[in-house]
């Protein structure tokens, strides 16, 4: 259980269904955000992201269901009465006003005093490195410049959570990765609580405490970055992050292990730790990249035959894709000398996997394309 002084915000049942919409934008969502966790929403574009940081802001009002903030519902705080901090990605600062002016903006709105406001957007520019564009208007600086001053706009007067949506989506790759590590940075150095959007796995992966994954309004799972790599609990989340091999088969017991009985051949499972219920019927168990091995094709160890499509080199590791006899396509990662050398298109090879790392997905069967809107039970 959750101690209550540790939430700082909480939905409870949410919704919200756009007059004139077919499906609601947001379906019955619950979730808990601890203080100083960094969560983001992560998801397709037109998932209820935005739609759901917009009615903790205060911009949109939920058809049903409660918004709490350090105990107390709000949904009927305006939301300057919410004292939240926003990043949108379009960077919104005031044309007509310096950077200085800018910061210093939502303290002059608080009537704090002139000399704390001053000390107040000094300290707050030295923080992002700023310090000496305060006199520059927004179209004297550079977008990354001026995503960083919306950012100082918006922590300058101390709010308990900072909400950001889409922050980085206007910047170029490089200067994304800089502003991933400042925004990071800044979140180790204040320790408030971060509320982040975006529709880019690796960049939920990079920053986050906390994934939260939308889908069609709904909530598929919460979790830390490496569970929801490790152990997806759907098909659609298996596949959003990261990249999957999700083998279709029938698991079987085989003495004190398991069998994964597929079209190309039986996977011993050796050392793999199933699930207490393993459900009767199909399954759909998942393999990340770098957990299937190439090896030569006369490997008597190897549990599949396939040909080499693909050979990518990365630098300091090769992306593979092979097809299997039957068909299915598998994605490799090999880091430096782990497979044979020069694999070449056309070629037969020999395929194992690391059956320890084998996941079954819950909801495997099921084709996310296919099931209901719902968030899936546990
Ligand atoms: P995301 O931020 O994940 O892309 P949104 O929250 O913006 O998703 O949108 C969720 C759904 O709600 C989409 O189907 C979108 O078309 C719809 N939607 C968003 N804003 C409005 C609005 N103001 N009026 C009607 N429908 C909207
Ligand atoms: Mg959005």
């Amino acid at each position: 259980m959750v101690n209550d002084a540790d939430v700082v915000l909480e939905f409870q049942q949410v919704s919200k269904h756009y007059p004139g919409a077919e499906h609601p934008a947001v379906d019955e969502i619950d979730l808990v955000v601890r203080r100083g966790e960094f969560v983001t929403f992560l998801g397709p574009s037109g998932s209820g992201k935005t739609t759901s940081l917009n009615m903790i802001a205060g911009f949109v009002s939920p058809s049903s269901g409660r918004i709490v903030i350090d105990g107390s519902d709000i949904c009927d705080l305006p939301p300057y009465r919410r004292n939240l901090g926003m990043v949108f990605q379009n960077y919104a600062l005031f044309p007509h006003m310096t950077v200085w002016d800018n910061v210093a903006f939502p303290l002059v709105e608080r009537k704090v005093p002139k000399a704390e406001i001053r000390r107040r957007v000094a300290a707050a520019l030295e923080l992002v490195h700023l310090g000496g564009l305060g006199k520059r208007y927004p179209r004297e600086l550079s977008g990354g410049q001026q995503q960083r001053v919306a950012l100082t706009r918006a922590l300058v007067f101390d709010p308990p959570i900072l909400l950001m949506d889409e922050p980085l989506g206007a910047l170029d790759k490089k200067l994304r990765d800089t502003l991933q590590s400042e925004i990071r940075r800044v979140h180790r150095e204040l320790g408030i609580t971060f509320l982040f959007v975006t529709h880019d796995q690796e960049e939920a992966m990079a920053l986050s405490d906390t994934v939260v994954v939308f889908e069609r309004g709904a909530i598929q799972q919460i979790g830390a970055p490496d569970e929801l790599y490790r152990r997806p609990r759907t098909r659609f989340v298996a596949e959003f992050l990261g990249e999957s091999n999700l083998l279709d088969g029938h698991l079987e017991r085989a003495g004190d292990t398991w069998l994964l009985r597929t079209a190309d051949g039986a996977i011993p499972l050796d050392g793999w730790s199933a699930p207490r219920d393993v459900p009767p019927g199909g399954h759909c168990v998942l393999f990340r990249p770098e957990d299937v091995r190439i090896t030569g094709p006369e490997d008597s160890a190897a549990v599949w035959r396939a040909e080499v499509r693909e050979v990518v080199y990365l630098g300091s590791e090769e992306r593979i894709v092979v097809s299997s006899e039957s068909g299915v396509s598998l994605t490799v990662r090999t880091s430096g000398g782990t497979a044979p050398r020069r694999l070449r298109t056309g070629q037969t090879v020999g395929v194992r996997f690391v059956a320890q790392n084998a996941w079954l997905v819950p909801d495997g069967p099921v084709r996310s394309t296919t099931a209901p809107a719902a968030a899936p039970t546990s």
